[in-house]
């Protein structure tokens, strides 16, 4: 059974390019999990006209319209009140809500204004969602043959509300919930895996399954969605043909983050990296100690960005700088060298790089990057020519860093 949703978000924020609408792409993303492709999202400020037609636009269409934001105490939020002027019904006060709001300001010792009593009143009929998350609960109420959800706008409420209250409803309503699955890959582009993927997509036995591609920049992401009774057995199989296709370019599935894979690998392994950053400074040590626990694995991390600091912090011969450059497989060797040494760890990691703008040449152009990684077994070297901003290049030579230490701690 398939679903006709639409999201509208509303927020003067979301149309000035203030705040990115992540409210929906999230919401998106665990609808497609559910097998329901969102049909429309629409966007509106803080204005009741376009609010007033969004909502008769929407309800018009759709059988489940999800409304974000405009829930507050404030002035411009108007959801509630063009909710129940759509309906043609006033706006009625909720006594438990309000009691739950009052105690809320109790608990965090802050006095209550008038104001937030409006996030206690609803439409007539509306069916109230408590909100642990935070002030203004959500509802749910029927415009015509449309549900529509409205929910506070503010991320960890929309979502810990979606989480908690709408997607187990609309699991249950759509009966069967097909089993989904992701794998994520590194170092593959979207079109290789595309391209990679037919055999598998094409499958007869596949049929009915819905396959989907995500570049979440350095990632790439494939998910599938099988429908049907035996979903969670085909969706096994058709992990086992893509674990056969990407091989060693998994490095991990679902909710796995490639930063706390590495720290959990060497943790478990009893051993400890230091890292010599020239140019991803220090974004490999950001994304190691972002990890809870990273002291267990992390003994130093130096941004030697300089060739005299490359030299006294991280023991890189004067002669290997002047001879071969500082963007170099011999001083991402010795970068890697050297720092393992100064820090007695198990593994260290040398990078050096041209991130750009400026600074490239014929013979090493922007994105040129040597990344070192030595270990118990010698010194592994990769040279890369990644593609892109300064940004994505910086991220990119940091995730194969992290990918060079996965691969070796297997
Ligand atoms: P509040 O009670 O805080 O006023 P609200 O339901 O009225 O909640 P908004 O006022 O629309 O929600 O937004 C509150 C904050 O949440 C905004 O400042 C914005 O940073 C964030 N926000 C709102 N909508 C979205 C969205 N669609 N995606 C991401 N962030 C959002
Ligand atoms: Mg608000």
């Amino acid at each position: 059974m398939s679903l006709h949703v639409e999201i509208l978000s509303t927020g003067d924020e979301l149309l000035t390019g203030q705040v990115v609408d992540t409210n929906s792409a999230w919401l998106m993303d665990r609808l497609w999990d559910l097998g329901v492709m969102v049909r429309r999202k629409t966007l509106v400020g803080d204005d009741r006209v376009d609010l007033d037609a969004a909502l008769r636009e929407t309800t018009a269409r759709a059988e489940l319209v999800v409304v974000s934001g405009g829930m507050g105490p404030t002035e411009d939020d108007l959801t509630t009140e063009a909710v129940a002027a759509v309906l043609g019904v006033p706006l009625e006060l909720d006594e438990p809500s309000l009691r739950a709001i009052e105690e809320r300001f109790r608990r965090f010792g802050r006095t209550m204004t008038p104001n937030n009593a409006k996030q206690a009143r609803f439409p007539r009929g509306a069916a109230i969602v408590a909100n642990r998350f935070g002030t203004a609960p959500g509802f749910s109420v029927r415009v015509g043959r449309a549900e529509v959800v409205c929910l506070p706008g503010v991320p960890v409420e929309f979502r810990g509300l979606a989480d908690e209250w709408l997607l187990p409803r609309i699991a249950a309503r759509l009966g069967d919930v097909p089993a989904s699955h992701l794998v994520k890959l590194f170092g593959v582009p979207e079109s290789h895996a595309d391209h990679a993927m037919r055999p598998v997509m094409d499958d007869p036995a596949n049929a009915g399954v819905r396959f989907g591609f995500r570049a979440h920049w350095p990632e790439i992401h494939v998910k599938w969605s099988v429908p049907g009774p035996d979903a969670r057995a085909r969706s096994d199989r058709i992990a086992a043909a893509v674990r056969a296709v990407f091989g060693d370019a998994i490095w991990g599935e679902g909710k796995d983050e490639l930063p706390a894979i590495v720290v959990a690998r060497l943790a478990a392994r009893g051993e400890r990296v230091a890292l010599a950053e020239s140019c991803t400074g220090g974004l490999v040590a950001e994304l190691v100690t972002r990890v809870p626990g990273a002291s267990s694995v992390i003994d130093l991390g130096v941004v030697a960005y300089a060739n005299a600091m490359k030299e006294r912090l991280a023991g890189v011969p004067g002669a290997l700088l002047a001879e071969h450059g500082a963007v170099s497989e011999p001083v991402a060797r010795a970068l890697a060298e050297g720092v393992r040494a100064a820090a007695a760890a198990t593994w260290g990691v040398g990078i050096t790089g041209i991130a750009g703008p400026t600074g490239g040449t014929p013979e090493k152009p922007v994105g040129t990057v040597h990344l070192a990684l030595a270990g118990p077994r010698g010194t592994e070297h990769v040279q890369r020519l990644y593609r892109g901003d300064r940004d994505r290049i910086r991220l990119t030579a940091a995730y194969e860093a992290l990918n060079l230490l996965r691969v070796a701690t297997r």
